[in-house]
């Protein structure tokens, strides 16, 4: 049966999360990015498969009663976008009701509905919200984030400036560049000129591929990443670092292997829930493989 809960993982700006997978097993985004990590999928507009809210949060409830490690967050993603879920609102306040204290809720988004009223009425019980930007112009959104065709990029972002003017938590904008995508000067100052815009934003996350892409597209060399950089300067800029505290958690060759069915791992994250002998076992049974992408190595369920 489908578990809707993964984690702890270690996020790199989050801390540990535990995460709520609103769709299932199926992706269901309304883009479908050069890069995400995710298999490539038609994007569709609505979500067709609905799990009830019930079955996510006992779910949840299970998970957190076992819960033995410290966590920081309780993250609502999916396989696909979170915010088509119908049922956000009701998830979000069940899940307060369930989340332990000193734990934030968090919601990543791709950041195409922040103006969808019923959307915006649900983000408003998160404690943070992180949505994607990755272009201010109409040919770049289409090559790098390849949307439904019923969106529109100046909806987009008038609903994430509306978005942003009525919420009161904490506030994180990604910007993801794919080399020769959108990562040319011109189309960076752009995007920083929006991100200025955006009123009360806390953080701007700005990174490159660091997992395997479902399509063709490569990240970006760190000096590049640096010198575009300094066109966010007077944003509060974040920028990647892949920190591992080499913390230990308990875990199971099944738990890890579960993991490892939502998302590619890297072997310093790996190493966090199995050893190294344990990771070569499950190598040989060839239930994982490990695949390269860019200078470092990942984890794959096959
Ligand atoms: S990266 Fe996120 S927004 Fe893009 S296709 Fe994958 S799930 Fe959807």
């Amino acid at each position: 049966m489908f578990n809707p809960i993964f984690g702890p993982l270690k996020s790199r700006r989050f801390g540990w999360s535990l995460g709520i997978d609103v769709s299932g097993q199926a992706k269901q985004c309304n883009f479908d990015c050069l890069y995400c990590e995710l298999t490539a999928h038609k994007p569709t507009a609505r979500m067709q498969n609905v799990l009830p809210p019930d079955f996510l949060l006992n779910a949840l409830k299970r998970a957190l009663e076992k819960i033995t490690t410290p966590l920081n967050v309780l993250t609502t993603t999916a396989n696909g976008e979170p915010t088509l879920y119908p049922h956000l609102k009701e998830l979000i306040i069940g899940m307060q009701a369930l989340v332990p204290s000193g734990v934030q809720t968090l919601i990543l988004s791709n950041g195409s509905r922040l103006g969808v009223p019923e959307v915006q009425e649900a983000l408003m019980h998160y404690n943070m919200v992180k949505f994607s930007l990755d272009a201010v112009c109409k040919k770049v959104f289409s090559r790098v984030d390849r949307p439904h065709k019923d969106l529109s990029l100046e909806k987009i972002l008038n609903g994430i400036l509306d978005f942003a003017q009525k919420y009161r938590g904490f506030l994180v904008a990604e910007v993801l560049l794919v080399a020769g995508v959108n990562d040319s000067e011109a189309h960076i100052k752009d995007l920083a000129s929006f991100l200025r815009r955006v009123p009360n934003l806390a953080r701007v996350d700005l990174s490159t591929i660091d997992r395997p892409p479902a399509y063709k597209a490569k990240p970006l060399e760190t000096t590049k990443l640096q010198e575009l950089a300094a066109h966010f300067q007077d944003l509060p800029l974040s920028l990647p670092q892949r920190v591992l505290e080499q913390t230990q958690v308990q875990s199971t060759k099944e738990a890890f292997l579960e993991l490892l069915r939502c998302r590619p791992l890297s072997v310093e994250e790996a190493r966090c829930y199995l050893n190294i002998a344990e990771l070569q076992e499950l190598q040989k049974t060839g239930l994982l493989q490990i695949k390269q992408v860019g200078q470092m190595h990942f984890y794959y369920y096959t």
